[in-house]
């Protein structure tokens, strides 16, 4: 006999971070379409997460599909090595010309994770080329880099990965991230850590590595970007790369096209994903400078030693393309700070909220972070039943809607966490 769909899903297949004997509950989506999901019991729900940062312009978008239907018909995918096409050599000069100055060279992978991944084996491969190998990162605590060994060692040392896996990761190092908040008045005092271990240590350090700004998974942090300026100055004065990691950031969640524009800075590897493909696939990238790629090349190894079976996949790079074709008349940034000024006036009230303890809004970022963890799954519950998506993980409950989101939508989402909040039974208290 058949077990139902929704039970064989229960039983035999894993959803991210999940028990395979004590699921939560998951909801049977079969479409999507602008900023709405729909359930097959026919009910909608008004999406405040884009699908984990990667659909900015909602779901369906003409535009993507239109351009992925000709690829498919052209060519889905041909291997890398040795062969190139348009959608790639298109996409790879729109990145160069997008990214700040300086990030000349494209390395396309399949997830932000091997971004990641290839973002640290530029810099080994680096230090290998400069004859003075070096293994060590400096990277901020309540980071998150993504879910493969190399990025796990790079998160935050305290959350739970790091226990599971510790003996196999990496040692690296690790600081107190900034305090100061995007808009406060910058305090030097914030600066300190970063400047102790650099000057005790950097003899040993590959490279900086941070998330821009925003701080995403390991706590939805937004920090001043005079910090990013500090990390520029003191990694060219001590000669050691600095990695952005704009997965989360890129493509203007943040109210800019990438994090590193609000302090002006250039790193010397970034790495994109997430918003890349208008959420429509999995791609990411990772750029560097010409330095750093002729440092790599000129290197005993002579190549950069990585190279996915799906490099550079044309029906990615296609959508990307259309995704980013979106983006570039820049129509995106009035509605990203109409978004803001929407969930700062919705938002920021709650801060008086027993049950509130921070409350912040940055670009299309809505973050309320409450006194105790949320009961996830009765929450996620009683926020389908009121119409809306909305995925809550410890302490945060947040909103980062598609660009595209109506003002009427976007207060469906708002209300409804305006409303969660006087229920405790939400809350594991
Ligand atoms: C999501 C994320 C990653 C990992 O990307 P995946 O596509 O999930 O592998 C890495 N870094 C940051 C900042 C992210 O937000």
């Amino acid at each position: 006999m058949q077990v139902d769909d929704l039970s064989f899903d229960q039983r035999h297949i894993w959803h991210p971070y999940t028990s395979m004997t004590k699921p939560l509950p998951t909801y049977w989506v079969t479409s999507a379409d602008r900023c709405e999901l729909i359930l097959k019991d026919g009910r909608r729900l008004v999406d405040g997460m884009s699908s984990w940062w990667a659909a900015v312009h909602g779901y369906n978008h003409p535009v993507i599909n239109q351009a992925m239907n000709e690829q498919i018909a052209r060519m889905p995918h041909v291997m890398f090595g040795g062969i190139t096409h348009s959608p790639a050599v298109a996409l790879c000069r729109r990145l160069i010309s997008l990214t700040p100055e300086g990030l000349d060279c494209v390395f396309l992978a399949d997830s932000g994770s091997v971004a990641v991944e290839v973002a640290i084996k530029m810099a080994l491969q680096y230090w290998q080329g400069r004859k003075e190998p070096r293994y060590e990162f400096l990277a901020l605590r309540k980071g998150y880099h993504g879910d493969t060994f190399g990025a796990m060692s790079i998160c935050d040392p305290y959350s739970s990965m790091h226990r599971l896996y510790r003996g196999y990761l990496a040692p690296h190092k690790f600081i107190e991230p900034p305090k100061c908040r995007f808009d406060d008045v910058w305090n030097e005092e914030d600066g300190v850590p970063l400047i102790a271990l650099l000057e005790a240590y950097h003899y040993k350090l590959a490279a900086i590595v941070l998330e821009p700004i925003v701080q995403g998974t390991g706590g939805m942090r937004f920090y001043h970007p005079e910090y990013l300026r500090l990390a520029r100055d003191l990694s060219n004065k001590y000669g050691i790369l600095l990695i952005a990691d704009e997965i989360a950031t890129g493509f203007g969640r943040t109210g800019e096209w990438f994090g590193c524009n609000h302090a002006g800075i250039s790193p010397d590897i970034l790495c994109v994903g997430k918003a890349l493909t208008g959420g429509v696939l999995t791609l990411s990238a990772t750029l560097t400078c010409r330095h750093v790629a002729d440092t790599i090349s000129n290197s005993d190894a002579g190549c950069f030693m990585h190279g996915p079976t799906f490099m550079a996949n044309p029906l990615a790079c296609a959508a990307a393309n259309a995704s980013i074709s979106l983006l570039e008349d820049e129509q995106w940034k009035s509605c990203v700070a109409a978004i803001a000024n929407q969930l700062k006036s919705g938002l920021l009230p709650l801060i008086n909220h027993p049950r509130v303890i921070d409350v912040r809004v940055l670009g299309a970022i809505g973050v309320v972070e409450t006194t105790h963890p949320v009961n996830m799954a009765t929450l996620q519950r009683w926020f389908v039943d009121h119409g809306v998506w909305i995925r809550p993980f410890g302490r945060l409950i947040y909103l980062m809607p598609p660009y595209i989101i109506s003002s009427s939508e976007l207060t469906k989402l708002i209300e409804a966490i305006v409303e969660c909040l006087d229920l405790p039974s939400h809350f594991l208290l």
